[in-house]
């Protein structure tokens, strides 16, 4: 079955979706409001799902290529001790490959290689999305109004799409934590590729480049809207008691590359991906507190499972309801997952619930640990070749 469809956003998931349809044979456009179709942002760690979900559309190799595996690290105490240890090794034995890191601007612009320039519509703002007879959308972006077979709402964790198909869902609230992150300009000396440490309501994590220099980020207990007039000077108040390499990480920041943002989620899970001729995709679909590390990862599960269906049904109709079947359930628990990790790591804060937890993870057999992240990791991709 072929078609034509307009993918709304140009995020890693409209991306990825809109390079699924045309490996099925689609005609796509993606329309994207923002001037200039580039991912800012500091790092991004891709797990074994996210990986196969690349290779299906065509870009793992490259990916891998520019990306650093996670071999070493794990999580440790402000003071330094460790509280489990990740060996890259046995997760690739495992799943086929340790988490890669890669800056999330090279990915991006990655994904947009693969796509022709003509497929992009840059610039230019998604007004209205309407179903206009039984087998076709309209999307109306001002100048040009778009006519298409399908819909992909891939327009972020604000999705305007979400908010009009689904008017009575609270849509994304504030997660009570907020995060500041950056890439370190120059190259920095780590022992370890990964790290995460988690102090009472606080957490720093690293993980290593490719070319040497590092991407951290620094989570905080905080009312929503709370930030700082000098944000390094800020960190290196909170973290320079804190263990090597987090003073290094800080110091090797310049000021301008430290973006902050509130971690927003959505908590309440919507009752459906797909109205009529539209798909929600990505964070518009189910946008989730970045302590699994999946946000991304679910967004190209979404974008390749819904280029298979719609490859293997024989109507759109038919292909929405299996894309939505097989992707509803599997992203929830993801992002379930994900707001319980950030409840028991970083948002604990009371000394004796710190002090279990830290117990309960020092006892806990590599075993146990590697069949938790494997019930997220091993993902097998449909194929759409
Ligand atoms: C701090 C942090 C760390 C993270 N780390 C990881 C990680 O290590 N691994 C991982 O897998 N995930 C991670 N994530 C999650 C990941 O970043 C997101 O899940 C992913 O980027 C979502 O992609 P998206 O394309 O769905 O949405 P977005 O990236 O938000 O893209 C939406 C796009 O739609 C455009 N748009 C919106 N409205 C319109 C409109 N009306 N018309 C046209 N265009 C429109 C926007 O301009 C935007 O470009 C992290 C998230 C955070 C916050």
């Amino acid at each position: 079955m072929g078609g034509t469809a307009v993918v709304l956003g140009g995020g890693i998931g409209g991306l990825a979706a809109a390079l699924g349809l045309r490996r099925i044979g689609w005609d796509v456009t993606v329309v994207e409001r923002a001037p200039l179709l580039e991912d800012a942002g500091a790092g991004i760690s891709l797990a074994a799902n996210g990986l196969r979900a690349l290779d299906e559309l065509g870009i793992g190799e490259p990916v891998r290529d520019a990306s650093k595996g996670q071999y070493t690290g794990g999580t440790r105490t402000p003071r330094g001790g460790w509280l489990a240890r990740m060996d890259g090794s046995a997760l690739e034995k495992a799943v086929g490959t340790p988490i890669m890191g890669i800056p999330r601007a090279t990915l991006h612009r990655l994904l947009r290689a693969s796509l022709p320039a003509d497929s992009l519509l840059i610039g230019a703002e998604a007004a209205r999305v309407e179903q206009t007879g039984p087998g076709t959308v309209q999307v109306d972006c001002g100048e040009s109004v778009l006519s298409a077979d399908l819909v992909v709402a891939a327009d972020g964790i604000g999705s305007k799409v979400r908010g009009r198909l689904f008017p009575e869902h609270p849509g994304p609230v504030y997660s009570g934590s907020t995060v500041l992150r950056a890439i370190t300009e120059p190259a920095v000396d780590l022992r370890a590729d990964f790290e995460l440490t988690w102090g009472r309501g606080a957490e720093f994590g690293h993980i290593a480049l490719q070319d040497g220099r590092a991407e951290w980020h620094a989570v905080l207990t905080l009312p929503a809207g709370s930030r700082f007039a000098d944000p390094p000077a800020e960190l290196r108040r909170r973290f320079q008691a804190w263990h090597d390499p987090i003073p290094a990480l800080l110091e090797a920041t310049l000021p301008a590359a430290v973006l902050h943002h509130d971690v927003n989620e959505l908590r309440t899970p919507l009752p459906s991906y797909v109205v009529g001729r539209i798909a929600l995709l990505g964070d518009a679909a189910h946008a989730m507190t970045p302590n699994l590390g999946q946000g991304a990862c679910q967004a190209l599960e979404d974008a390749v499972t819904l280029a298979a269906a719609l490859r293997a049904e024989s109507t759109v109709e038919s292909a929405l309801a299996r894309y939505d079947a097989e992707r509803r359930p599997r992203s929830q628990a993801v992002a379930q997952a994900a707001r319980q990790a950030g409840r028991t790591g970083q948002q604990l804060a009371h000394p004796l619930a710190v002090a279990l937890r830290n117990t309960a993870m020092r006892l806990t057999p590599s075993r146990a640990a590697m069949r938790m992240i494997l019930r997220h990791h091993a993902w097998v991709a449909p194929q759409l070749g």
